[in-house]
């Protein structure tokens, strides 16, 4: 029989884990398969810890891993892939919005020899019209990264064991799960799937939140803010080239150019660009600092079966 497992990141979720519990269980009535349903507590202060144990002890196929103190969920997604013991594993969110029947589907295409099945949006759930166009943005620049369309994807998917252990593998620190999903390779397919509101709780992420990530992750994978900190300085070059010739044009015709509101403006745009592109270029640096560190991507603190 085949053996799935179930990685789930929880932070502060106490309220959420016996529902997905339940949930899990049945739709496993529908499904020829045995599972391990590894909850990731990712430092919670609530009970969630409490209440992961109280189900092992009656079903020892519930797993804890609980790290030292909150890591992120980036952290929490590689716990478990890395602590996996199935043929398969799915990961998903503790607070229901990433409905469990659909593992009943993501099985049967993962049964058909697909290796990667992921989760697409159907809608991105309930969001506000600046966030919804910071994602887009972000979506394009790392879709651009990956060379796939990322704008619905999720973390919602189910990897087969070689996925797992070729993701298990990697060194990096600053890990950025549903790209590193795509770059692996293997054969993919995906299903659609309507995002739930969240079950009991709130959001961990705020809007500054969610602008580190997208920058951390931007970084992780793409160059191109690097690419267009050279556009710009092109640019920059082409409009002087442009003013220095009708400057002189000016001189051989006896007309001065307009000095001194040309001057600073360009000085106060040249500086700009500058800051912004030695900005850019330092969070970079930043980056490579924090993985040449090679401090651990999360530190395990306790652990339950
Ligand atoms: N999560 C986590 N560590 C964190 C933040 C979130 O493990 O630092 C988990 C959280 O418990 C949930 C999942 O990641 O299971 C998604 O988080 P959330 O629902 O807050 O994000 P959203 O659905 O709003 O994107
Ligand atoms: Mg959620």
């Amino acid at each position: 029989m085949d053996k799935l497992s179930l990685v789930v990141p929880c932070f502060n979720e106490q309220d959420n884990i016996e529902p997905l519990y339940k949930a899990i269980l049945e739709v496993f009535n529908d499904i020829p398969a045995t599972f391990e349903l590894m909850f990731v507590d990712d430092g919670s202060s609530d009970g969630t810890f409490a209440k992961i144990s109280q189900l092992h002890e009656n079903d020892d196929r519930v797993k804890c891993i609980s790290f030292s103190r909150n890591f992120g969920k980036e952290a929490a997604l590689f716990a478990g892939i890395r602590n996996v013991t199935g043929d398969c594993t799915v990961v998903l969110d503790a607070d229901l919005q990433h409905p469990p029947e659909l593992i009943k589907e993501m099985y049967s295409r993962w049964k058909e020899g697909y290796q990667v099945v992921e989760g697409i949006k159907q809608s991105r759930g309930r969001e506000s019209a600046i966030h919804g166009i910071f994602t887009r943005l972000f979506y394009r620049m790392i879709s651009h990264a990956v060379k796939i369309d990322m704008a619905n994807s999720s973390d919602y998917k189910l990897l087969d064991k070689s996925v797992t252990e070729e993701l298990a593998k990697l060194k990096e620190r600053n890990t950025f799960f549903r790209a590193l999903s795509f770059w692996v390779g293997f054969k993919k397919t995906s299903v659609c799937y309507e995002v739930a509101d969240r079950a009991s709780g709130r959001s961990k992420w705020s809007t500054k939140s969610l602008m580190k990530y997208a920058i951390k992750n931007m970084v992780c994978f793409s160059y191109t803010p690097l690419h267009i900190i050279s556009i710009v300085g092109i640019l920059f070059v082409l409009i002087a080239l442009g003013i220095g010739i009708d400057a002189l044009f000016s001189y051989f015709r006896n007309s001065s150019a307009s000095g001194f509101p040309t001057i600073v403006f360009l000085l106060l745009v040249g500086f700009g660009g500058c800051l912004i592109s030695l900005g850019i270029i330092g969070i970079y640096i930043a980056q490579i600092y924090d993985e040449v560190k090679k401090r651990p991507q999360y530190i395990i603190g306790r652990r339950i079966g």
